[in-house]
């Protein structure tokens, strides 16, 4: 039996082939009589879980060995707090603010940092389009500059990362790759941390997984809580406090499923990252073909993973919804502050699965255009 396409946010939908192994060896993991939410997290069971799903994240990001791979809970948001907790120094921080959770993140850092510069802003075009590097103003000394790579609500990605060195900026960047995650490769030359929760492109909610270079780990304020000083995490493998066991299981069985993809010649990442590019064009192409359809971002800053979109007749919205449901397309409502629609296209919908949404749309439109 076909499951519907699931276009939530997240948590989002896992590979079908992920969820099927988990639940083949929910009662028993591998002979051991137990399952995975049962298992002592320092027995040699859960480590060899732990230790498969690290590596298979380093192989599959090519992170190199600089950086530190931490399974973490608490959030995006959580990450918010605990990176300006660790890496502030308690001096002045940069932010872009290109969207909703870059807005959030900046506001949290106020806690924590002296000073908060806001080096650019998308907020004139209402998040539509993002500030060209080139014109960002980051302050001297600041002890880190903050993006979101991918905006989830207004659907603006960074297709490259931006090179803090050539706009003459030392500070190590940071990013909130929550909603990309292992959507594409990405330029570590270019990251000081990088950082996202799980539920949208890797697997539950619960798992906060952060990629720090060393040389940013060990400067933590003293009022961070042990369980998020970077050093204690990072010296005890993840394992100062217990791990979220079930989340670093379940991305193991995702990076597994990753590292197994291909299109054409490419494989892993780069397979991902060009049927991502694929069904985005799908998707963007026939709204953008449509008279009753429209996205309002700046076409080269359109993110590939979350597609905003209106209806020009919004009474028709309800209609829209219900005959989606009915046709198998799951959660398709737009986030509560802006509105209108959202399909998140993350790893694991398949381009049939965009397919058959945009077959649906051309439909509704013929109904009601
Ligand atoms: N950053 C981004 C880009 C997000 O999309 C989200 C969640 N949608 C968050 C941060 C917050 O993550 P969490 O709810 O896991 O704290």
């Amino acid at each position: 039996m076909q499951r519907p396409y699931n276009f939530s946010a997240g948590p989002a939908a896992i590979p079908e082939e992920v969820l099927q192994r988990a639940a083949a060896e929910m009662l028993d993991w591998q002979g051991s009589g137990m399952g995975v939410m049962e298992m002592s997290h320092r027995g040699k069971e859960f480590l060899s879980i732990y230790e498969a799903a690290e590596a298979g994240f380093r192989s599959l990001l090519s992170i190199p060995p600089e950086f530190k791979i931490l399974f973490m809970q608490g959030g995006g948001l959580a990450e918010n707090a605990i990176v300006p907790l660790n890496l502030s120094r308690a001096a002045g921080v940069d932010f872009v603010v290109t969207g909703s959770w870059s807005q959030k993140s900046q506001k949290e850092a106020r806690k924590y940092a002296s000073e908060v510069n806001i080096a650019a802003s998308g907020e004139t075009s209402s998040f539509t389009t993002l500030p060209d590097p080139a014109s960002w103003t980051p302050s001297v000394g600041a002890s880190y500059l903050h993006i979101c790579s991918n905006e989830t609500i207004n659907g603006v990605e960074f297709h490259e990362l931006p090179d803090l060195r050539a706009l003459g900026c030392d500070a190590p960047l940071v990013v909130d790759f929550s909603s990309h995650v292992a959507s594409r490769p990405v330029d570590w030359s270019r990251v000081g941390l990088a950082f996202g929760g799980a539920q949208k492109n890797i697997g539950p909610a619960g798992l906060t997984i952060v990629v720090v270079r060393e040389d940013l780990i060990g400067q933590a304020l003293p009022a961070c809580p042990s369980a998020f000083d970077y050093r204690l995490v990072a010296d005890n493998h993840s394992m100062y406090n217990t791990p979220p066991t079930w989340g670093i299981y379940m991305a193991g069985l995702t990076f597994d499923w990753l590292a197994r993809q291909t299109e054409g010649e490419a494989h892993g990442i780069a397979a991902m990252e060009q049927r991502n590019i694929a069904k985005a064009a799908l998707l963007y192409g026939t709204i953008d073909g449509s008279q009753l359809y429209y996205n309002k971002v700046s076409p080269p800053c359109r993110s590939r993973m979350n597609v905003p979109f209106f209806l020009r007749n919004e009474a028709l919205n309800d209609a829209f919804l219900a005959g989606a449901r009915e046709r198998g397309l799951l959660q398709l409502k737009g986030h509560k502050s802006v509105g209108g629609m959202r399909a998140s296209i993350y790893n694991a919908m398949p381009l049939a699965g965009v397919q058959a949404l945009v077959d649906y749309l051309h439909d509704f439109e013929k109904a009601h255009g």
